[in-house]
């Protein structure tokens, strides 16, 4: 694999102010595409529009997957992206289950590495700023037809990005209607498909007030699974729940990190069903301690309240908790290159 580079004659000119979330772009993407049976040489070219035949396959059946990672700037001004191995083999597992060409982790890594060399000057050296990086990939065959597509791209872009939302607790709807996943569908492979179907969900609890839905499994709308882009993890008497990765979660790179950095520091976790009754049950005993999400965007997500057919948990009296709080700084620590963390930072040099 040869990476082609196209330069451009000028450079934009850098967002000042609030970055947001995957509002700019910079100047380069990076992209490869799939044909006859084996992947071309990726080309890093100026970001500019892509020209589409409307009947491209991705446009009517979703054939796509995803990635989310990010760039951090140490105070040293070093670049560390954070267990990016585990994002080329997360894709690479995506890919398979949506009938997509795989490509190999290390050339996945090559990619990202060497985009992110070329626009390094784009991570942001705000505090809790990063460079918000997203490969993903699609089907590009043309016509109607119902079947794997033969040809695909895969893309690279990159955003500079401001902090995902304040650290401060969050309001969460308990999603009693729609579900977002089934064992042996697509919940565990990062697809846009997955987005498609549960909007609706996020709308509705938006409109009355709430920031995100908290998903329930979805056979017996009983268990809790996850939270929009995030996984989710409770503390309850003193110890650490989240849901078991059995098929319809995505097994998210902050949640393993997380529940590792947990351990390390001395709690005991429970990977295991946890139903919606039994999080009721736990608040009205007064013993549902702490609550939050996980994921690369946000990072930690407190969250301050669940709300569940009329009934309303209160957690932590709507202020941020001790583990979230620690978790997010250590987190963050690690990220950022202020502390080493067994192999988990990766140079860009
Ligand atoms: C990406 C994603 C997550 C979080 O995964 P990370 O690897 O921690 O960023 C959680 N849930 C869903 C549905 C996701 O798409």
């Amino acid at each position: 694999m040869e990476i082609k580079f196209i330069k451009r004659e000028k450079l934009k000119e850098k967002p000042l102010g609030n970055l947001g979330f995957g509002k700019y772009q910079t100047d380069y993407l990076l992209y490869r595409d799939y044909k006859d049976g084996k992947w071309e040489d990726p080309i890093i070219a100026p970001f500019e529009n892509f020209s589409y035949n409307p009947s491209m396959y991705v446009l009517h059946y979703a054939q796509e997957t995803f990635e989310g990672m990010k760039a951090y700037r140490t105070n040293e001004g070093k670049v560390l992206l954070f267990r990016p191995l585990e994002n080329a083999k997360r894709f690479m597992r995506s890919n398979e289950r949506m009938c997509m060409p795989v490509i190999p982790a290390e050339e996945f890594l090559i990619c990202v590495e060497s985009l992110v060399k070329i626009e390094k000057n784009w991570i942001p050296s705000e505090k809790n700023s990063s460079l918000y990086i997203r490969p993903f990939m699609y089907a590009t065959d043309i016509g109607l037809g119902v079947k794997a597509s033969k040809t695909y791209r895969f893309v690279i872009i990159c955003s500079p990005s401001s902090e995902y939302y304040k650290f401060e607790p969050t309001r969460i709807y308990v999603e009693d209607y729609y579900v977002r996943a089934v064992k042996g569908g697509t919940g565990e492979a990062k697809c846009g498909g997955n987005y498609a179907a549960s909007i609706i969900a996020a709308e509705n609890a938006q409109k009355k007030g709430f920031s995100q839905v908290l998903w329930l499994d979805g056979v017996e709308r009983k268990y809790v699974e996850e939270v929009g882009t995030m996984n989710v993890m409770f503390k309850i008497a003193g110890k650490i729940v989240t849901a078991p990765l059995d098929g319809s979660i995505l097994p998210g790179i902050t949640r393993d990190s997380c529940l590792k950095i947990l351990k390390s520091f001395g709690y005991e976790i429970e990977e295991r069903k946890l139903s919606i009754q039994e999080l009721i049950e736990a608040s009205k005993k007064g013993i549902l301690e702490e609550a939050w999400g996980t994921g690369t965007a946000a990072v930690i997500t407190p969250i301050g309240e669940l709300y569940y057919q009329g009934f309303t948990m209160k957690i932590n009296n709507f202020e941020v908790g001790e583990v979230t709080k620690k978790l997010f700084e250590h987190l963050k620590s690690i990220q950022f290159g202020e502390f080493k963390y067994l192999d988990w930072s990766y140079e860009v040099k």
